[in-house]
């Protein structure tokens, strides 16, 4: 089991707990201290994800992560939040059971998420995965999203022109009021 950050086959478990048919660990590199996770589980039948256009590939782990990080980037989380996230959606996606899986429900599964974890990193991964149309189906994933949480309206099909300071403070705001 190498480090997949320096190579090392040297590491710790932290932290092992069963998740659905499997065992899933935290371990850290006792090399350069990385953490990651690994899952022990019995591999079911390849399982494929049906695509939009109908074409079936297999469930890729690493594909979930590629577009959880790019939707992250920048953002203030702590370091493993998309380790955990791509490890929780990969979970509920074998704990299914199923031999195949569309692709809108891996993406809603990561969407779901995200909406609690960060707005920004949400709408980016939405408007992705959804491929919003134009800029309108954007605006209403936003608005909804906004009256979901504040009274005060800001026009947000402005919100993705703002630099990122900007963004962080209209949305910090709104987070902090909330609580
Ligand atoms: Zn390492």
């Amino acid at each position: 089991m190498n480090c997949p950050y320096c190579g090392s086959n040297d590491s710790r478990v932290m932290d092992s707990r069963e998740v659905n048919e499997g065992i899933r660990r935290r371990r850290q590199c006792l090399d350069c201290e990385s953490r990651f996770t690994t899952y022990e589980r019995i591999q079911p039948v390849s399982l494929f994800v049906i695509k939009k256009d109908s074409r079936r590939e297999v469930f890729d782990r690493q594909k979930v992560l590629d577009g959880i990080r790019k939707a992250c980037e920048k953002r203030p989380l702590p370091a493993d939040t998309v380790d955990r996230l791509a490890d929780d959606v990969e979970a509920e996606v074998y704990g299914m059971g199923r031999a195949e899986i569309s692709s809108r429900v891996v993406g809603d599964m990561v969407m779901r998420r995200l909406k609690e974890l960060d707005h920004i990193a949400y709408i980016r991964f939405a408007s992705v995965y959804r491929e919003f149309a134009d800029i309108t189906a954007l605006k209403e994933e936003v608005d909804t999203l906004l009256d979901s949480e504040a009274q005060v309206t800001t026009p947000a099909a402005q919100l993705p022109l703002l630099p990122d300071e900007e963004l962080e403070v209209v949305v910090g705001k709104r987070g902090r009021r909330r609580k």
